[in-house]
Parts: structure tokens; sequence; C-alpha cells
């Protein structure tokens, strides 16, 4: 088996164990004939995945019957849309959090919408960095109020959240359960699958019942949360094998336990950080309190440099180290599913590396 190392943001690397059982379940599904791409979403083996899909992120995420969890497509990019064109309405102002690209690109689509204020505004802040938490200027009365939980591109994350009076909104698409998970504050959490949960194709929202009561009574019936909530994400066809794939990575993270996740998640953003700082050579690119534990992102002393180190380490079998297009650099995404040894090896190159061009 030659697996290389994953740094890709995403889609990202899955768990091998995952995809071990997907390929021995691939042709002949629990001896039903045929595979789960091919079977009726409305027959009782389908049905099985999708209920378990549900409870394990219930599960996982500690929510309780207040909450409903539903599996519906069109990315983050679709919430994005969706959360405005429901939940802000006519004379109402939506407060947003601009942190990053992510939240910016969240903050754009609800202009189109309706009126939004910004709570704070750090996009472009070097180096980078989400607000603290009591730092936001918010509007009484807001519709709700939105944040992005983890800056993929940039390598920000939120370490503590805030207890806004507003509905909290939060795009959780590049660290969801890569931590224990507080839902209190929360009134609507999604993510895009393909960082930490699985495959692209399914997008996991989980909102508040009483919060959903509030969607606005106007919109076609897909774009709508009552609609999935009231058929169980299964309005229309689902993305079967996505979720299908999903069901073995929450089964998997159940296993491994959410707590020591963290615990193992931390020590390998801690690996890569303490690298980062022994010298000058590399320079992180956010701000300590806020480093990202799913992105990690660095500057090397010139831009040339960057290009030999993505280049080398590709060759030894290190691939997706590019930064984003729009911020260059050097990016290591280390989600759930990479393998602290993977971390390591990328470490003892970087030293290497600086012995050789420092
Ligand atoms: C990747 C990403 C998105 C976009 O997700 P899609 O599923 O491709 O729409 C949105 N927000 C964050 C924080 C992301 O990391």
């Amino acid at each position: 088996m030659s697996r290389i190392l994953n740094f890709s943001a995403g889609p990202a690397m899955l768990p091998v164990e995952v995809l071990e059982a997907a390929k021995a379940d691939l042709v002949d599904y629990k001896g039903s004939g045929m595979s789960i791409m091919e079977m009726s979403h409305r027959g009782k083996e389908y049905e099985a995945v999708h209920d378990e899909a549900i409870a394990n992120l219930k599960e996982l995420l500690g929510l309780d019957d207040a909450f409903e969890v539903l599996l519906l497509q069109g990315g983050a990019s679709l919430q994005f849309g969706m959360i405005p064109m429901n939940f802000l309405g006519a004379g109402q102002t939506a407060d947003y959090v601009n942190s990053g690209s992510w939240g910016s690109a969240a903050l754009k689509q609800a202009r189109l919408i309706g009126t939004v204020a910004v709570a704070a505004d750090c996009e472009k802040d070097v180096p980078t960095r989400v607000p603290a938490p009591g730092d936001l200027k918010l509007t009484p009365g807001a519709a709700y109020l939105h944040l992005t939980s983890n800056e993929t591109i940039s390598g920000a994350q939120w370490k503590a959240f805030p207890s806004p009076n507003a509905p909290l909104v939060a795009d959780m698409s590049s660290d969801i359960l890569s931590r224990p998970f507080n839902a209190k504050p929360f009134s609507l959490i999604y993510a895009g699958a393909q960082k930490n949960l699985g495959p692209s194709g399914v997008t996991v929202v989980a909102l508040r019942k009483d919060f959903a009561e509030k969607e606005s009574k106007t919109l076609p019936t897909m774009l709508r949360y009552s609609t999935h909530i009231e058929n169980k994400s299964m309005y229309n066809t689902p993305p079967c094998f996505s979720i299908y794939i999903l069901t073995l990575v929450t089964r998997w993270l159940k296993a491994f336990g959410l707590e020591r996740m963290h615990q193992q998640n931390a020590e390998k953003a801690a690996l890569l950080y303490q690298r980062i700082d022994a010298t000058a050579f590399y320079r992180g690119t956010a701000r300590k309190e806020c480093r990202s534990d799913m992105n990690v992102t660095f500057r090397l002393p010139t831009v040339e440099l960057e290009d030999l180190f993505i280049a080398q380490a590709s060759k030894l079998g290190m691939k997706g180290l590019k930064g984003h297009r729009s911020v260059g650099g050097v990016r290591a995404s280390i989600y759930n599913a990479f393998p602290v040894a993977g971390v390591q090896t990328l470490v003892g190159f970087m030293a290497d590396f600086e012995a050789r061009n420092g």
C-alpha cells in the first residue's frame, strides 16, 4: 500500500480503516447483492445507514432533543444563502463576523438577502486572527450572529465562543468534531463534510427546532429547513454514498473518543507550532492565541524558498502543502484523520530543510 501524506485542506484525508471497510462493502453491501450506491434510499439497508449517521452526529455533538440534525446538499456554500433566506426577514438585521475568506463569503451572500451589520472585521489583519468573544459590536435584537469557527485559509480558530442574546450561527466546516462541542450557545451550526467528516456531497446542519420555526414561509420547498426536518433529510434522494462514508467516519470517531481526538489534534498542532517557533526561519501567520489546530499556516523567508519547500516535500510524499492561492505560503491541514506520524515526518523535514537553506 502506498498512501501519501495528504495535507490537503479539503477534500481531505479519510481514515484508512474507513476506506478499507467501504472497499469490503462496495460490490455487495451486506449480502444485498448490490452496492449502497445502487439501492433505493427508501429501503431498510440504506435507511439504517442514514439513521445511524444522524444518531452518531447527535451523540458526538452532545445534542439533546431540542436539536435536529440534517444531511443536506449544496455544501456550506448553499448554507451561506439558505440561512439569511430563512432567518433574515425584512426589517431585521443579522450580525456577521468577518474573520477571513469564509466569514467574508458568508457575509456577501447575506447582503444579497437583507440588512447585515459587521460585528467585527479582521479579515485583512496581519498576523491573521479571529476576534475575542468580548470584542463584538452586536446589534440589539439581531436576527442572529454568524461566525466561522475556523478560517480554513488563513488558519485562525475560535478557542472560546461568544454567548450573544441573538441566536448564534456558526460555519464549522473545517473544525467540526475536532474537539468536544458545547451546544448551549448555538442555534444552528453547519459543515460541509469534506474536511473533517467524510467525502464531499453532504453537508451537516444541526439546528434548534424553535429556531427552525422562525423560517420564512415563502421559500421554495427545497430551501426550507422544515422540509428537511419533516422528511428526515429524505425529501428528495440524499447523497447516499457520501452519507454512508459519513456513517463510517462517525463510527470510527466514536470508537476513538472525541476527547482523545481533541488531545491528539492539539498534540499534532503543537508539534508543528513548536517547530515554527524554534527559529526565525519559519513564521506562523496567525496570532498565537488563535492558531488553528486544523490548518497550520506559515511562511518561509522568501517565496522562492516556499516553492522549493513545497516541491521537495512533495517528492518525499508530503502533498497538498501549498497555501491557498489567495494568501500563498505553506498550509498543513491536519484534520482528525491525519496521522501523528505524518506530522512528525513534516517536522523532521522542516528541520532538515532549514539546515540546508537557512
Ligand atoms: C471549505 C469551506 C467552505 C466551503 O464549503 P463547500 O462545502 O465547498 O461549499 C465554507 N466554509 C469553510 C470554513 C470552509 O472551510
